[in-house]
């Protein structure tokens, strides 16, 4: 079996959820407005990342096209937005977002090793889990792991420490370079602030304790709705309704 980190977490927020969308793979899921932006700006960051990358530095307009045709074209992403008014407004936030990203970018450009770096990591025979390392920078801290993200409000010390798509990274990297990265860095786009974290090896068996217990749910078929507040998002709720 290979999942993605998303499922993953998926899964852990929610088992019904993870069979309906990636078991099932029931038709018309569409996106939430709020996935939806983050999704369209980290795809806009990684398109400027790999310009720069080839020592080409995106103009603001050119990046505002890029978020745009990822906002209104509707092929690469499937979103459910609230209404046109909401659509729009979330344009904006976008915009602020990535203008001040690309101002720092423009005076300090930073010193890209790879953008968009896959990861298969294995779990016992039978179990990889893929995801990607948004982008590895050099700086004079030395290797750098860099999620960017678009909440309003940073993410806290517990959650930071227990984070598994950043202990997935942090393996991840490790497998690539044979070494750990020198730093992880969370750069709050909206809050134009980083935060630092660190991930160890007790980090590392938290989450392979984690991941096998995961699969254990998951071959004794435990697909189990959890209702919370994230239902009210949840793009499976009318398939879930059926479920008795
Ligand atoms: S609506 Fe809630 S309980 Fe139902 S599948 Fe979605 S997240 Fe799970």
């Amino acid at each position: 079996m290979e999942i993605t980190i998303d499922q993953l977490y998926d899964f852990k927020s929610c088992g019904l959820k993870f069979k309906l969308t990636h078991v099932d793979r029931v038709p018309n899921m569409q996106m939430s407005e709020n996935d939806g932006l983050r999704e369209a700006v980290l795809m806009t960051i990684s398109y400027f990342y790999m310009k720069l990358k080839e020592d080409k530095m995106l103009s603001m307009e050119s990046m505002k096209q890029k978020f745009t045709s990822l906002w209104y074209g509707g092929k690469v992403l499937n979103i459910k937005f609230d209404s046109s008014q909401s659509q729009r407004k979330r344009e904006l936030d976008a915009f602020g977002m990535l203008a001040s990203f690309h101002r720092k970018q423009r005076y300090v450009p930073d010193e890209v090793v790879s953008v968009n770096t896959e990861f298969r990591i294995p779990f016992g025979p039978d179990l990889f889990i893929t995801g990607k390392i948004p982008l590895i920078r050099n700086t004079t801290r030395g290797m750098e792991i860099v999620n960017f993200k678009t909440s309003n409000h940073k993410q806290d010390e517990f959650w930071n420490r227990t984070d598994m798509a950043l202990t997935l990274q942090a393996i991840g990297f490790h497998s690539m370079f044979n070494r750990e990265a020198d730093s992880m860095c969370l750069e709050y786009l909206k809050l134009g602030t980083n935060a630092y974290v660190e991930r160890r090896r007790k980090d590392y068996q938290r989450l392979y304790k984690q991941v096998r217990l995961f699969k254990e749910h998951m071959e004794k078929g435990y697909y189990y709705p959890r209702e919370s507040y994230a239902c009210d998002k949840c793009p499976a709720k009318n398939y879930c309704m059926e479920w008795s």
